[in-house]
């Protein structure tokens, strides 16, 4: 198991930091976000310290992933949620923060401006097809 001794989350995942947390897995741990941006907002990390995507191994992303997915239908059941944003922020240029990674969730409420007031960070336009195949062509 990874541990960084500055690391927040780290400190949250072996109980040496007060946190709400709503679940636990062998791998992963799910806590309630201190800053939610919807009722509900809840974040889950690995157990084993890992700083982003690019660093947290396959087993330690599912076991993030299936726990988040947990969470998301406990929001949609418990909560009345209807719907839910999985969200990662993995570097300083993708607006990461705390750099033990983690997947937010996200509760997402209808037409109720008290719980949701959020919409997304970018508007759809339609993209210039030749520079979609290029930039595809480089992630192929
Ligand atoms: P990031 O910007 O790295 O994707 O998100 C970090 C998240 O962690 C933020 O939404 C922030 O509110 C939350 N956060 C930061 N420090 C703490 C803490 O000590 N406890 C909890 N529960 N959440 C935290
Ligand atoms: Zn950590």
């Amino acid at each position: 198991m990874r541990t960084e001794s500055d690391c927040v989350f780290c400190g949250i995942s072996a109980g040496d930091l007060p946190s709400t947390t709503v679940a636990r897995s062998e791998r992963a741990i799910a806590f309630m976000d201190i800053n939610p941006v919807t009722p509900g907002h809840t974040l889950v990390a690995p157990l084993s310290h890992a700083t982003d995507l690019f660093d947290v191994t396959a087993e330690d992303l599912v076991a993030c992933v299936h726990l988040a997915q947990q969470i998301a239908e406990r929001a949609r059941d418990r909560l009345g949620a209807d719907g839910v944003n999985l969200l990662n922020c993995s570097g300083v240029a993708a607006n990461q923060t705390v750099f033990h990674f983690h997947v937010h969730v996200i509760p997402r409420f209808e037409d109720q401006p008290s719980k949701d007031r959020i919409g997304l960070p970018w508007e759809s336009v339609p993209g210039d097809l030749d520079e979609i195949e290029r930039i595809g062509a480089l992630l192929s």
